[in-house]
């Protein structure tokens, strides 16, 4: 049983200010897998405090100084990356091998992105007499969902930290283990008391209390739309800025030239990984309706060659999260049913053989129109829904109808079509014939989907204010004394 009763406040840990726990379930087993203390209001009022005696210093850190900072910490995240895989496995079921190799891989990669950004970002910036400088917003709340659980803390913790900001992380009630792992890193690398503080807690708790506190400047948040609404709302009176990412229903686009077997292969198995629970997940497979007997075929073959099971035994596929995501998902698939769609691969109830877990079948569902509750609701499980299309223009139609606009997908062979039907998609990522992810590309959505970008050089923007300086160079610029003496 994995324990985490504390809380890191002003660089210690320390007791929660009432006692009040929460089981966290292992969703492979539906055994407990541990326990934690839910933090409340009082707890939330210390670490801001913390965090705002810190930002006084931190803030005027040199970049030397938190380049420094990145070094240890990444020195201090190499050897916890078995820890956090467990950890990761745990409390929301990854497969063992994807936990390490990628789960607990990327939070390396975010760090080291921070840094390589930080070494050479343009915190100033000269306009004729004038000067720009970018500063540290302030104290930030960063609220992250359990889905990639610490791809989200350290695609927000790190450039929060490069930019100069201090912060107090709620991670999800649903993956508070791996939270804790990374709590310690930041304990163990040295990174100034009162820079980084966690406290675990419920969204309408700790995650309301940070929302609407006057000591934060700004939130960061992933997770749903619903909640995220919320935040928007609590945060609303004291007019901070907002930045979230939600969630999404994303196309892609299998154009008539593609390898129509290959395409339909890679978008189930892309749809099923991470038990469907990614947020840039392509969920409606857009199929030229010529071709659609031909991508049957291949999705049904697909889903039913996905391995699903226990997440220590070497599958591909582990279960959802939890009862609530589960049946969710069981309901949608019903419901998926009774619209009229045909159900290709998978369908409700756990996989053969198994009978406990929150284990899904990798299900296909074609005949899909748009308006059908499995073409619009983000169903966060490995539920596919295939559409047809009779041109481009109707692809386009379809991809664009939903209120979300996070990631776009396009499988095909003709360059100019492609970039044609990229350039017309409405969404904040769009990723053509299986691009490899790149951690310098913005990551973010338009419409419902949020606002603002993560990952890369972007992220900075949304953990800096800018201030004009008019004419007078900013302290310590030699350069920029030199060239306004020239003026
Ligand atoms: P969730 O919205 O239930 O919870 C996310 C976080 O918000 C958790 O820490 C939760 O405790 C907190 N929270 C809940 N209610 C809150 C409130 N009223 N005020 C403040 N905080 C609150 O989402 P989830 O189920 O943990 O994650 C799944 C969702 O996250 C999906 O909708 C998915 O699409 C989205 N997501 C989006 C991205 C992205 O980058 N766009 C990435 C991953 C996940």
């Amino acid at each position: 049983m994995r324990e985490s009763l504390q809380f890191y406040i002003d660089g210690a840990w320390v007791e929660p200010a009432a006692p009040k726990r929460w089981e966290v379930i292992n969703p492979a087993t539906e055994q407990p897998a541990g326990v934690i203390a839910l933090g409340d209001q009082t707890d939330v009022d210390r670490a801001v405090a913390a965090a705002k005696k810190a930002f006084r210093s931190f803030s005027r850190t040199s970049r030397q100084e938190r380049i420094e900072m990145f070094e240890s910490i990444i020195a201090a995240y190499r050897p916890r990356r078995k820890d956090l895989a467990e950890a990761i496995t745990d409390e929301m079921g990854a497969p063992a091998e994807i936990a390490e190799n990628l789960h607990a891989l990327i939070g390396q990669i975010h760090l080291k992105t921070a840094m390589t950004v930080l070494k050479d970002y343009k915190f100033e910036q000269q306009r004729g007499t004038t000067w720009l400088m970018h500063e540290p917003i302030g104290v930030c709340a960063l609220i992250t969902p359990w889905n990639w659980p610490i791809n989200q803390i350290a695609a927000k913790v790190s450039p929060a930290l490069a930019c100069g900001c201090t912060m107090v992380l709620k991670a999800s009630e649903y993956s508070p283990f791996s939270a804790q792992i990374w709590t310690e890193i930041m304990h163990a690398a040295g990174v100034p008391a009162g820079v980084f503080n966690m406290v675990h807690g419920d969204g309408p708790t700790v995650g309301a209390a940070l929302s609407s506190h006057p000591d934060i400047d700004m939130v960061s948040f992933t997770g749903s739309t619903r909640a995220g609404i919320e935040v928007a709302r609590n945060a609303a009176p004291t007019i901070k800025r907002v930045h979230q990412e939600l969630g999404g229903k994303s196309a892609n686009i299998i154009l008539a030239d593609a390898d129509i077997a290959a395409a339909v292969t890679a978008g189930v198995k892309s749809v099923a990984h991470n038990s469907g629970q990614s947020c840039n997940a392509p969920t409606r497979m857009l199929v030229p309706a010529s071709k659609m007997a031909e991508a049957i075929v291949a999705a049904r073959a697909a889903a039913e060659g996905i391995m699903v099971g226990d997440p220590k035994a070497g599958v591909e596929v582990g279960p959802v999260v939890s009862k609530v995501q589960f049946d969710k998902i069981q309901g949608l698939i019903e419901k998926g049913m009774a619209e009229g769609a045909t159900l290709v691969a998978g369908g409700p109830g756990r996989p053969d053989g198994i009978d406990k877990g929150y284990f899904v079948r990798p299900t296909v569902f074609a005949d899909v129109k748009n308006d059908m509750t499995i073409a619009r609701e983000e169903i966060f499980g490995p539920v596919l829904s295939i559409l047809g299309y009779a041109d481009i223009e109707d692809a386009l139609e379809i991809a664009n109808d939903t209120p979300y606009g996070l990631a776009g997908y396009i499988q095909g062979t003709d360059p100019e079509v492609i970039a044609e039907v990229a350039s017309r998609m409405r969404a904040g990522q769009i990723i053509i014939n299986q691009a490899h992810p790149d951690p310098m590309a913005p990551f973010g959505g338009y419409k419902q989907s949020g606002n603002g970008r993560e990952w890369g050089d972007h992220a900075f923007e949304g953990f800096l204010e800018v201030k004009a300086m008019l004419g007078h160079p900013p302290r310590g610029t030699q350069e920029a004394v030199a060239r306004t003496e020239a003026l």
